[in-house]
Order: C-alpha cells, then structure tokens, then sequence
C-alpha cells in the first residue's frame, strides 16, 4: 500500500485513512467542498467494508450566506436563542437533539414557511460568540436586531469504513481514523463534540495498534489501480441525496433516489459510496437515531445492529448494537 502524492506511489507498510466524511454529498452542508468521501469510496472498490452509512446527522440552525454556510452552535440556545416560524411563535423545544429539532425545522422549510433563530434575547452576543455575530454582520444581518433565516444542512456522517475497536479496516495493513471510521463510537446519533473527541482517541489508539501489529508490506511491483471520474455531476447528486436522502425519508423516494443516482455519470468511487448510503437507508425500515423514515416512524428493537456494505450488497450484523 501507498499514497499517491503528486502522482508518485509513496509505499508504506500501514496506511491510515484519516480522510474526513461525507457530508458535502448533501446540497446543503456545514463542512468543507471535498468531504464527499472519495477515499471510502475508493477503499470500498478495494475491498474494503462500510457501515452505518445511513446515519448522517443534520445540524438544525444553519445560516446560508452568500458563499458560505455560517453554523450557529447550539450553545446560543443554551443562552436563550429562540427558534420561530415567520410569526414569531416558537414550535419546537430548542434544546431537544439535533434530529429531533432538525426534522421540525425542515418540515416548515418543506411546506414553503421560513424558519428563525431569535438570537435578540443575547444581549452579549458579540462576546460569547464573537465569530458568529461577526460573520452574519458581514453577511448584512444584525442579530441584535433582527431573527436569523436558517435551515438544517447535513453536519456529520456517522458511518464509514467499518473498523474493529483498533481501528483496523477489513483490509489488511489499512487502517481507518476520524470521521472516516466507523466502529460504532457514536452509535446512531453522535452527542455534539464527540467527534473531536474521537479523532483524539482513534488517532492514539490506531497508533499503538499498528506498533503491536508491526504490520510488513510485501515490496512486490504493484499493478497501481488509480479510479478517477468526472465530479460534473456533483450538483445533481448533491441535489438527489438532500431531497431524497435526508432529514426525512421515505422508500418511495430511496428508491427512485437510487435509480437515478446508478444512472448518474459520476466519479466511481463516489458512486459506489452513494449507493451503500442509498441500500442502507432502505434496509433500515425504522427511525433510530438520525435516521428518520416517515413510513416506519417508530425504533425497531429488532433491529438494534448495525448495517454493513461491501460495495454490492447491504445486511444487518448480528450483536453489533446501534443506540
Ligand atoms: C463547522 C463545523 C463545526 C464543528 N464543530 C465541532 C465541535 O465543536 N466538536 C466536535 O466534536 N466536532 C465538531 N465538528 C465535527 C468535526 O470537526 C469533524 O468530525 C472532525 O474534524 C473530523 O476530523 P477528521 O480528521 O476525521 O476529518 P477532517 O477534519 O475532515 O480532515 C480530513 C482531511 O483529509 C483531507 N482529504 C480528504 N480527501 C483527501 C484526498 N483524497 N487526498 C488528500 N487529502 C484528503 C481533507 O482535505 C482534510 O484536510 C464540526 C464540523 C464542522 C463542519
């Protein structure tokens, strides 16, 4: 194994993936444009197993700048900011999780309301949060004076390539950190700061993992398989998995969803990433976590295990409880 760094194969014995999720696949996200999880992808066609794909935590109060999305931490709520509809009436527990006030904002947007965070009960809102007033000053909203339009827009992806508690991948000598993993650290509903947490003791863990593992890389002449494709289709995809793959969801929907993303000219390794997202959602007929389904809208107790994808097929293993 190796990394290609400018189009050289630097080899190594381990190699750890520590390439971040893929919440950009979403048209609406909080992070950064490459979290589309090429590498997941690309170890998926190598191989590798996924799981938990379909858990994708949504962050409920999103501000959608110009170029940019300004995340407005729950904390704000902690002090007091109010989330209302267009007449200034509030409908949901603002302190709720992140699913459940998600799914509520998300409902308005849907039927065409707009939806506000009430940010003008702060009177030191500059001092307790200094780059959030200062970004929306920037994008002409003075939250002292007046509610702040947001949305929910995908935050964390819970699922990834499917690790042991060492994170070791199901490929030898590949080893998967971060966002990146999935081992079932978060379960199906990541509690807020967790995931700086886990890149803590996932990046330690693996690191003693591979000093007792001592893992040898044969030096053998590699037959180099490089997967690239066109990313050109990256705003319909985007577009597909945030109305049909989102906050809330439907079989109907993943379905078609799923047929018009196989035909969709797209990047292989993104592809195939999309389709485990997609098969798992449906496979998952019930609502746990971040995963909401209208038409099974109640937690399946039987289905308390986690969902594994090995780029064809998806299926429940046994005794590996989801919370
Ligand atoms: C706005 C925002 C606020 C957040 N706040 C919190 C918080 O308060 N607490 C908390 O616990 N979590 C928070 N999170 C989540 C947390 O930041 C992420 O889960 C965490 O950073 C993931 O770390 P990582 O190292 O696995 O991946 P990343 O931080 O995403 O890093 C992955 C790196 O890999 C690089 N990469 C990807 N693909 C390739 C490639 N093909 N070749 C080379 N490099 C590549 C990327 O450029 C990136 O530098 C927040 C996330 C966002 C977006």
């Amino acid at each position: 194994y190796g990394v290609i760094v400018n189009g050289e194969l630097i080899r190594s014995d381990a190699v750890v993936l520590a390439s971040g999720g893929y919440s950009a696949l979403y048209k609406y996200f909080s992070g950064v444009d490459s979290a589309i999880g090429v590498l997941i992808g690309d170890a998926i066609i190598k191989g590798a197993i996924a799981s938990s794909l379909e858990f994708i935590q949504f962050h409920p109060t999103a501000f959608i700048g110009k170029n940019r999305v300004i995340l407005i931490s729950e904390s704000l709520r902690g002090f007091g900011a109010k989330i209302i509809d267009s007449n200034g009436k509030r409908f949901v527990n603002e302190l709720a999780t992140r699913d459940i006030v998600s799914r509520e904002i998300f409902r308005r947007i849907i039927s065409g309301e707009r939806v506000f965070l009430d940010l003008r009960g702060i009177n030191n809102i500059e001092e307790i949060s200094p780059f959030v007033y200062n970004s929306l000053v920037e994008e002409g909203i003075d939250p002292k004076e007046d509610p702040v339009p947001i949305m929910p827009v995908a935050h964390y992806t819970i699922g990834g390539l499917f690790t042991d508690l060492y994170y070791r991948t199901t490929i030898r000598r590949l080893y998967a950190i971060g966002e990146s993993a999935e081992n079932g650290f978060h379960g199906a509903n990541r509690l807020a700061s967790n995931s700086l947490l886990e890149c803590v003791v996932s990046g330690i863990e693996v690191a003693r993992t591979i000093a007792r593992d001592q893992p040898k890389s044969p030096r053998s002449p590699v037959n180099l398989k490089v997967f690239e494709g066109s990313l050109d289709s990256i705003g319909d995809l985007r577009e597909i998995l945030w109305n049909s793959v989102g906050i809330i969801r439907e079989e109907r929907d993943l379905k078609e969803a799923l047929k018009k993303v196989e035909m969709l000219e797209i990047d292989p390794r993104i592809k195939i990433l999309v389709i485990g997202i997609i098969k798992s959602a449906i496979l998952r007929r019930e609502s746990r976590g971040t995963h909401y389904r209208v038409d099974y809208p109640t937690i399946n107790h039987k289905l308390s295990k986690r969902i594994i994808y090995d780029g064809r097929v998806v299926r429940f293993i046994g005794d590996q409880h989801v919370a």
